[in-house]
């Protein structure tokens, strides 16, 4: 049904960059065979799930939305298509996606870019924007995304879905190709927090082949959320940072919407309170130096020598040269150009060192609302989706709706978009509330979520 589903869409949606088909009714077709063997099946058994393509495939094209990685076929699987393969899942595909990540509208790709399933002339959101499409679409059940800067939970907010962006290290990044590795993190995208909850518990825990994963206990994320659905928030500290609202930018739905989550949330038994979040201007800033200088470092390794595209030229370095020229886009190649400028020598003490430093206040920060709070909620994104190309030709402008989202990834904390409604006027787009959490707070943040559900 599913592929039957997806054959019927994809013309217009654009969410997968390829599907496959054989695997998924082969990988079905042992999940039936261990039920009528009467084995053991896994939380996930029989699934339809699919993966951003920034996610290693073992045998299946992964091209982290790039022409740099075209042909590219992983000799390895990675950890998600691993994980969630064991949990039983039948993997559809591989999603769209902006190129290694960098966007926030699916359109920095030479691929077609994906259309928003609410509205077919809007974008579905960046840069995990297919994860989003597909399974607003029902062109699968529940989606994979990365998240560096927002890219779970802006398209998720963008397209009506539950995002969860975990601690970071709570899942493996082995095998999600890098793009600013102190930052990226995997995690769910879903119609229901329960489904998040549900992939969470198979994604999370310790794995020896990413040094950074953290091998604290994986609580039970199910019953976090039947508990926050039955017994609601009673006595939760919401906390909200007022000053962010006044900024620049809110669009009037995105503030009702959220103001009615809020009231959603008292209704269920907590509490508003007021938080200051000083260093809550400098994020964009902060992190569009880090993230880029970060992605120059993991970029060099896309040299025509060693994986996907080669443009073969006369000497090596030419080669090189073309390679680059030819295979990355647009947007990557400002990225790799602003990130090796703030790495050189004279620069990188007024920038990646002082970046670096606002890092550690914006840290702070949230360890401090967190004395007062115990989740911190906010609107996903400034505004709700707009029509494809409207803002292709200013990055700066897509660069400062990622404000409300990146601070969860320079903190390293876990946080969560969950659908609050749609625009009053048509077309009538879905708006998304955040919550933030501190550290391995998965269970408070799913638990709120399925209270607000
Ligand atoms: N909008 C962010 C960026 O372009 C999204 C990054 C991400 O989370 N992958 O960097």
């Amino acid at each position: 049904a599913y592929l039957e589903q997806i054959d019927a869409l994809e013309p217009s949606l654009h969410a997968y960059r390829r599907v496959t088909p054989e695997l998924a009714l082969a990988q079905a077709a042992a999940v039936d065979d261990a039920r009528r063997a009467g084995q053991a099946l896994g939380p996930l058994a029989g699934v339809p799930v699919a993966l951003k393509d920034i996610f290693v495939t073992e045998g299946v094209e992964t091209t982290s939305g790039s022409a740099i990685l075209a042909g590219w076929i992983p000799p390895y699987q990675g950890a998600h298509a691993r994980r969630l393969a064991e949990a039983g899942a039948v993997l559809l595909g591989k999603l769209t996606m902006d190129e290694f990540g960098m966007g926030s509208a699916n359109e920095n790709t030479p691929f077609e870019p994906v259309h928003n399933p609410w509205a077919l002339s809007h974008v579905a959101g960046g840069s995990s924007g297919g994860s989003a499409a597909a399974v607003a679409a029902r062109s699968c059940a529940l989606a994979l995304g990365s998240d560096t800067g927002g890219s779970i939970r802006q398209p998720a907010s963008l397209c009506n879905l539950v995002g969860l962006k975990p601690t970071y290290g709570r899942v493996s990044r082995h095998g999600m190709i890098a793009f600013a590795s102190s930052l990226d993190q995997a995690g769910p995208m879903a119609r229901e927090v329960g489904d998040a909850a549900l992939a969470l518990g198979v994604l999370a825990g310790a794995d020896p082949l990413d040094a950074t994963s953290l091998d604290a206990p994986v609580p039970d994320y199910l019953a976090a959320v039947d508990q926050g659905a039955r017994g609601g928030l009673d006595g939760a500290k919401i906390g909200v940072h007022r000053g962010a609202l006044e900024l620049e930018g809110l669009d009037a739905d995105v503030r009702a919407r959220f103001e009615a989550s809020l009231t959603r949330l008292e209704d269920a038994g907590a509490r508003v309170v007021d938080i200051e979040l000083p260093h809550f201007e400098h994020a964009v800033a902060t992190y569009y130096v880090l993230a880029t200088a970060e992605a120059s470092s993991n970029l060099a390794r896309y040299d025509g020598v060693r994986y996907g595209h080669r443009s073969a030229a006369d000497s090596l370095r030419q080669t090189y040269e073309a390679t680059r020229h030819d295979g990355f886009g647009p947007e990557v190649k400002r990225r790799i150009l602003l990130g090796t400028f703030v790495l050189r020598a004279e620069s990188y003490a007024d920038y990646y060192g002082r970046a670096m430093k606002v890092r550690t206040l914006i840290a702070r920060d949230y360890a401090r609302a967190f004395e007062r709070c115990d989740l911190i909620a906010s609107p996903t994104a400034p505004i709700p989706s707009w029509p494809l190309g409207a803002k292709i030709d200013d990055p700066l402008a897509l660069y400062l709706l990622d404000m409300f989202t990146i601070g969860a990834n320079l903190a390293g904390l876990p946080a969560i978009s969950i659908p609050a409604g749609f625009t009053s006027a048509a077309p009538r787009l879905p708006i998304g509330v955040q919550l933030i959490g501190p550290r391995l707070a998965e269970p408070a943040l799913l638990g709120a979520a399925a209270a607000h559900e």
